[in-house]
């Protein structure tokens, strides 16, 4: 009796796997914690949204695991950033694409920056939020061309009231950088993550601590050196480095630079948990855009 119903089991959670496998496409499949807050904003409860990344983790590096990677071949539709951010990810965005599963490359879609040293196209484009804007409309339209049964009305609904969010942040940033002074421009990081922002808002990086805008990469002694002279020269008074990375580097070119250099937490690559400050992309550049006016 015991191995009758065990062999009735099987069979049942063979069956439900295999309807599993052949089911409508429904779930939402997004790489970054900051473009699953977008999604979000977005779909609401109209569609399951996944996000791969761990909240507060670090885009250039984090990896998916098989069920994941599995995960991907059978999303509705997959939002990821590209132009090369998700180093440990694309190729998986990459074969499910090549496989016939939906996907949207944000990034590519927002009219890249390259960046100044290598002119690769900067992925960073979130520090604009008019590109943020652009980048919200192409979600939109992807889910409701792709995501089967999606409820278009409360997607769109959705999506004209966070929008009209983003003029606000946009409006209000605009204002808290136009009051800085010409010869208060100039910006040092710890990673190459505000290309977007100074172009947008008449800031000049005049240095960035990890070279070529991965955050995987090391600064040579001679890179570190030119930094301080670059730093002196501009007269920086505060260096940003972002809140998940040691600002060991950064307090090492405040001491080479020689003079009273301040290291400022900034969130750049990824959200925090509800009490961390960050927890939404609004919130962010809320609080990025006060610490860098303060610095
Ligand atoms: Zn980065």
């Amino acid at each position: 009796m015991k191995r009758l119903l065990t062999a009735v089991l099987t069979a049942l959670a063979m069956l439900t796997a295999a309807c599993g496998g052949t089911a409508e496409r429904a779930e939402i499949v997004v790489t970054t914690d900051l473009l699953g807050d977008l999604t979000r904003a977005v779909v609401g409860d109209a569609a399951p949204v996944t996000v791969l990344m761990p909240t507060g983790g670090d885009p250039h590096s984090f990896g998916v695991s098989a069920k994941q990677a599995a995960g991907l071949e059978r999303a509705a539709l997959i939002v990821a950033n590209g132009l090369g951010l998700e180093e440990g990810v694309l190729r998986h965005v990459e074969s499910a694409a090549a496989a016939g599963t939906p996907a949207l490359l944000v990034g590519e879609r927002i009219g890249p920056l390259p960046y100044r040293d290598s002119g690769n196209p900067d992925p960073h484009f979130w520090t604009d939020p008019a590109r943020v804007r652009t980048a919200v409309e192409a979600i939109r339209d992807r889910v409701l061309a792709d995501v089967p049964g999606i409820d278009a009305a409360t997607v769109r609904t959705r999506t004209d009231a966070y929008l009209t969010r983003l003029d606000e942040l946009d409006r209000w940033m605009t204002e808290r950088f136009a009051a800085l002074p010409a010869d208060r421009r100039a910006l040092v990081t710890n990673h190459h993550v505000f290309g977007y922002l100074a172009a947008r808002f008449g800031l000049e990086v005049v240095g960035v601590v990890l070279p070529s805008g991965s955050a995987l990469a090391s600064p040579s002694a001679a890179d570190l050196a030119g930094l301080a002279g670059a730093v002196r020269a501009a007269g920086v008074t505060t260096i940003f480095a972002d809140s998940s990375q040691p600002d060991r580097l950064a307090r090492v070119l405040a001491e080479q630079a020689g003079v009273e250099v301040r290291v400022t937490a900034l969130h750049t690559e990824s959200l925090t948990p509800p009490d961390g400050g960050a927890p939404t992309y609004l919130d962010m550049m809320r609080a990025n855009t006060d610490a860098i006016v303060a610095g």
